[in-house]
């Protein structure tokens, strides 16, 4: 990894973590890194506030042209540590404005919802959009100050930090994964939380694989595990790596 840009600065550990809805990765994966003591970089929050942008600012999302321009004056923040917090800004131009999103708006909540889920694959289809929010997650990582970072996404132990010293994909059976988001999504029925689930993993797998572990990538089934047992396994394959780093040195 590369060093941090402040001199005498460490570059964070990175835990990379993969895995489809549902797997429990968001959940176990900030767990595990309060446990850790480090940070957490939820990378779909980032495809989610764009696709909300985006919506926002009347641009078609099927666009990529259009979507990458957005991306050249959009100010995305969010926390690594404590509770998450999610702004988009977008200075300088009329309509950005007009839409009220000149300056830092809060949008934590609504890029949890259901219309914006049944989107992002809209934008997250789009390669140099890709590329683009690749570069910002490491340069967040690398610049976070902290002694380590749990990046959260679909192709982080792949594309955004293959390089990382503790990879892991974590995966559920699609029943278990569509009981659990059904416990979060309270207004839907099982088969309407089922399907969607269906829907958007299948636009998303033409994207990236990752219901398959990588070469060196390390397999976490939930299916079996409860919430607790699933961090703890998360928390012992990073301790473990940590062990060997240390004996190596
Ligand atoms: O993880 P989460 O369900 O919040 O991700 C929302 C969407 O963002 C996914 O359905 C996918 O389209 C996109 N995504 C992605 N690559 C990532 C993380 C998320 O394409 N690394």
């Amino acid at each position: 990894m590369h060093a941090g840009h402040e001199s005498g600065a460490v570059a964070p550990i990175l835990v990379a973590i993969d895995g489809p809805a549902g797997s429990g990765k968001s959940s176990v994966s900030r767990t595990a890194a309060d446990r850790l003591g480090f940070g957490i970089l939820d990378t779909g929050a980032a495809y989610r506030a764009l696709a909300w942008t985006a919506q926002r600012l009347g641009i078609d999302l099927d666009d990529a042209a259009a979507v990458e321009a957005l991306l050249g004056a959009w100010n995305y923040r969010i926390t690594l540590r404590g509770a998450q917090q999610v702004t988009v800004a977008v200075p300088g131009s009329a309509e950005a404005a007009a839409a009220e999103l000149d300056a830092p708006h809060d949008i934590t909540a609504a890029i949890r919802d259901h219309a914006v889920s049944g989107q992002v694959s809209r934008v997250s289809k789009h390669p140099a959009v890709r590329e683009r929010l690749n570069e910002m997650f490491r340069r967040t990582v690398a610049e976070s100050g902290l002694p380590g970072v749990v990046i959260e996404g679909r192709d982080i132990t792949t594309v955004v930090a293959p390089d990382a010293p503790v990879r892991i994909l974590l995966t559920a059976s699609p029943e278990v994964r569509a009981t659990r988001r059904a416990g979060e999504l309270p207004g839907l029925s099982p088969e309407q939380v089922l399907a969607d689930l269906h829907a958007r993993d299948a636009k998303d797998a033409l994207v990236v694989d990752f219901f398959t572990p990588a070469p060196g990538v390390t397999l976490v089934d939930t299916s079996d595990l409860n919430f607790e047992q699933s961090v703890q396994a998360v928390v012992d394959i990073v301790r473990a790596a940590q062990g060997v780093a240390e004996e190596s040195e």
